[in-house]
């Protein structure tokens, strides 16, 4: 009887290492490096269908990962998102501690810091995708639009930090000749796809890894309401 009791304790000790090491196999594949850019998309869409239906949800934070990381980061993705509360994407992508490089501002526009941020990613950690993601019920996208109806009421209304936001936005407008017969969603895609234009042609650094097919840029739309990310380039 003892032998059987010992016989069951190592059997359950045996699956709970098994167990344990494809966990961690299963974080290090996050953690591999030169995997290419069409197999980090599936590797996101994999993970935000995770967390849009609330399965296999990790919070890959433990403490031998974290003094692993602390030796140095090799992030698969550069997520380029608004500032919104709602928009984590570590949270959204089902990723943990150093999977994504994430640069965040309201409205996801892009300046001078912003892509000296996503250029140190993609030429220093050699992260072969940048995701410019937008999102539904958006507040910079919102200003933009309800102060490109009408300059006169609502100019008052939006101070001058902000109006650097929505002047962008507002450009994107114009530059990217979309054709959505509802305003909001022409500007939250418009500004997606400037943005992810000005990413892939007029960068030296970016350009020129993206004609040796080691990087790619896509733009992406995240829903509040349903947690499922929408990709806007196959
Ligand atoms: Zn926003």
């Amino acid at each position: 009887m003892k032998l059987l009791k010992l016989s069951f304790l190592f059997t359950a000790l045996s699956l709970l290492f098994v167990n344990n090491i494809l966990m961690a196999q299963e974080h290090h594949e996050a953690t591999v490096k030169g995997l290419d850019p069409d197999s980090v998309i599936s590797w996101l869409k994999k993970g935000n269908t995770e967390f849009e239906k609330n399965e296999n949800i990790k919070h890959a934070i433990d403490p031998k990962l974290r003094m692993e990381l602390a030796k140095g980061q090799n992030p698969q993705a550069i997520i380029l998102t608004c500032s919104d509360s709602r928009v984590s994407p570590e949270l959204i992508f089902n990723k943990g501690l150093g999977d994504l490089f994430v640069v965040r501002v309201a409205g996801n526009v892009t300046d001078d810091a912003v892509l000296g941020s996503i250029e140190y990613s993609a030429e220093h950690l050699h992260t072969p995708l940048i995701v410019v993601m937008g999102h539904t019920n958006c507040g910079a996208i919102a200003a933009a639009v309800s102060d490109q109806d009408d300059k006169d009421v609502h100019t008052a209304d939006i101070n001058n930090m902000i109006r650097t936001l929505t002047d962008k936005i507002q450009q994107a407008v114009l530059f990217a000749n979309e054709k959505d017969p509802d305003p909001t969603r022409n500007a939250l895609v418009s500004n997606i796809k400037y943005n992810t234009a000005i990413l892939r042609n007029t960068h030296p650094t970016l350009s020129n890894l993206i004609q040796k097919h080691e990087l790619k840029v896509v733009g992406a739309v995240y829903h509040l309401e349903t947690g499922k990310v929408e990709w806007l380039d196959k």
